[in-house]
């Protein structure tokens, strides 16, 4: 199998950021997804997904890890999860604070009984586990906070899915949340509705997470793939459900034949893709014309 890999930096990166910022994001994405392939070829799709991640949490560009956003409180909380589609397993932490890369926390749990965690309790795992204190906030953060006081700014979750030289998929997801929210919302990001993955696809969502919960976006995709429509056709019913609410997300999945996928419901969101044609996937809507004729090639 070929390995292949696909990341995104979040639904509301492109709306959120002047041009500047836009291409300082699709910079960020080429390098981070050239690494995250490299590493694919030596490692398996877990592993992938996570280090692929980790990468994009440490990008202050992104709403997770060191670049997440305040809370309406003042403080940040993290979400991430991962879903190894071998083991059909999925783990999980839920506004997890002070550490540096929540989806290396949610990764560890795997090994656990108890696979999904929230809160305090999260961080006192984190912590027996060696994860050292970490705080997110940066001056920019605050400065966003205070602006956030006056009008909404969104700025984009992380996630990955990959395909590994076994066959193996894996889906991580890891956010901030969508900025400002009530202290205590559970993201979509942690949840099934966010990130799933199996024997026959992976998937990673971002966007409103209420709309994503709502349709089980994720689960939904995977589970129209399991039993047998084509990955593309299976995202773009289950699209088709969240317009009907009125829903805002995008999606990037990949099925076990190795279709490679990415659609969202409005023009907003950041993405780039590893594949061995062309080299480095050009990013956001160019790229999604690019992978649209690129699928059943
Ligand atoms: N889905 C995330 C949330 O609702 C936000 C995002 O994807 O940007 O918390």
């Amino acid at each position: 199998m070929e390995p292949k890999i696909i990341i995104h930096g979040g639904f509301f990166s492109e709306s959120s950021g002047t041009e500047e910022i836009k291409k300082a994001k699709q910079k960020a994405l080429t390098g981070i997804i050239e690494k995250a392939h490299q590493y694919l070829l030596s490692h398996s799709a877990i592993e992938s997904v996570a280090y692929a991640v980790s990468l994009l949490e440490d990008c202050d560009l992104f709403n997770a890890g060191i670049g997440s956003q305040i809370q309406s409180d003042g403080k940040i909380r993290l979400s991430a999860s991962l879903m190894d589609g071998e083991r059909q397993t999925f783990s999980g932490v839920i506004n997890i604070e002070e550490v540096k890369n929540p989806v290396y926390v949610a990764q560890k749990l795997l090994d656990f009984e108890d696979k999904v965690l929230s809160g305090a309790e999260a961080q006192d795992f984190a912590r027996k586990m060696g994860f050292g204190y970490f705080n997110p906030e940066t001056r920019q953060r605050k400065e966003e906070y205070i602006q956030k006081l006056e009008e909404s700014v969104r700025k984009g979750t992380v996630g990955c899915v990959a395909i590994d030289r076994e066959g193996r998929l894996a889906a991580a997801t890891s956010t901030g949340g969508k900025g400002f929210e009530m202290p205590g919302r559970v993201s979509d990001s942690a949840t099934v509705a966010g990130n799933f993955a199996n024997g026959h696809a992976a998937v990673s969502c971002t966007g409103v997470g209420e709309d994503i919960v709502n349709v089980a976006l994720a689960a939904k995709i995977v589970t129209r793939v399991t039993d047998g429509l084509p990955l593309r056709d299976a995202c773009e019913r289950s699209m088709s459900e969240l317009k009907a609410i009125d829903g805002f997300a995008g999606v990037i999945g990949i099925s076990a034949s190795g279709e490679v996928y990415h659609t969202d419901s409005h023009p907003y969101m950041v993405w780039a893709c590893f594949d061995q044609k062309p080299d480095v996937f050009p990013i956001s809507r160019t790229g999604k014309m690019w992978l649209q004729t690129f699928i059943g090639d």
